[in-house]
């Protein structure tokens, strides 16, 4: 049983960890068609000052198109679910993968795509996405091109996440960039906290829930984490304030109303809703 001092939150001894897509922004139909408010940016550059740097966004997108997203800051960041990192130095390093395997993947995708209009392939470093929001019909058909490639390519896994299939060479995840991050400095020694939204989010809660954090999921959903925020405006609404506190006081993690216990049904206490899936197509 954790005590209460585990549920505050003290700048100078917690390391921040935020997905992305559905966390820091949210879900377009599109994935260059994501805004980010203004006041998120602002928020994670405050934080990221007063935690001492100890702030990473892990994601399943490029670092690239995060610097994009979240400019004028480049942030330590881990892409591509943990295939590419850039620490708090600014030293950017990508694991490496089969490069022939890649190209057999990119062309398989790209060809399914190219057969069925809505369907978006994007090509990452060591990964293809097949994304399907636009047409939610396909999702059996999407499911099993990505299955018979996970099976046929033996270097690569199957990833689903919100009306995506992302195959990754690799074998990488988002709990081996939060590992990564807390083996270095100024990570090392504090409390993990990661916040995410999807299935791919869950082995970094997993990680973090077993190295003495916490995990925050967003939405409904059966989660590994121990907290919940309702949706993406009141992780919004909780960030900003955590922002807005210095470097040496605490803040209460449940204080606010924005973040609860999360429910073990996977459900929404607070406001009653129905647990819903979690997004996981
Ligand atoms: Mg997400």
């Amino acid at each position: 049983m954790k005590n209460q001092s585990d549920f505050t939150v003290e700048l100078s001894r917690t390391a921040f960890f935020f997905d992305f897509d559905g966390t820091l922004a949210e879900i377009a139909p599109d994935p260059s068609g994501v805004e980010v408010d203004p006041r998120i940016v602002e928020a994670l550059g405050a934080l990221w000052r007063n935690s001492g740097g100890a702030l990473a966004i892990v994601s399943g997108r490029t670092v690239d198109d995060l610097d994009r997203f979240l400019s004028p800051l480049k942030l330590p960041a881990s892409g591509v679910h943990g295939l590419e990192m850039r620490d708090a130095e600014g030293e950017y390093r990508r694991a490496d993968y089969d490069g022939g395997e890649m190209e057999r993947l990119t062309c398989a995708v790209a060809s399914f795509a190219e057969q069925h209009s809505g369907l978006l392939s994007e090509v990452k470093p060591g990964s293809v996405a097949l994304h399907y929001r636009q047409r939610p019909d396909l999702h059996q058909a999407c499911a099993d091109l990505a299955g018979r490639l996970a099976a046929e390519l033996p270097g690569v896994s199957l990833m689903r996440g919100k009306m995506v299939f992302e195959l990754r060479l690799g074998g990488r995840t988002k709990a081996d960039a939060v590992a990564q991050f807390m083996a270095m400095r100024p990570f090392a020694g504090r409390q993990p906290v990661f916040v995410g939204d999807d299935v791919t989010d869950e082995d970094a809660f997993r990680e973090v829930e077993g190295s003495g954090g916490y995990g925050i999921k967003i939405g409904a959903g059966r989660t590994a984490a121990r907290f919940r925020a309702a949706d993406q405006g009141a992780f919004a609404t909780w960030l900003c304030h955590i922002a807005a506190i210095s470097a040496c006081e605490k803040a209460s993690l449940l204080s606010g109303g924005q973040i609860e216990r999360a429910e073990p049904d996977g459900g929404i206490g607070r406001s009653g809703r129905s647990a819903a899936t979690s997004g996981a197509p």
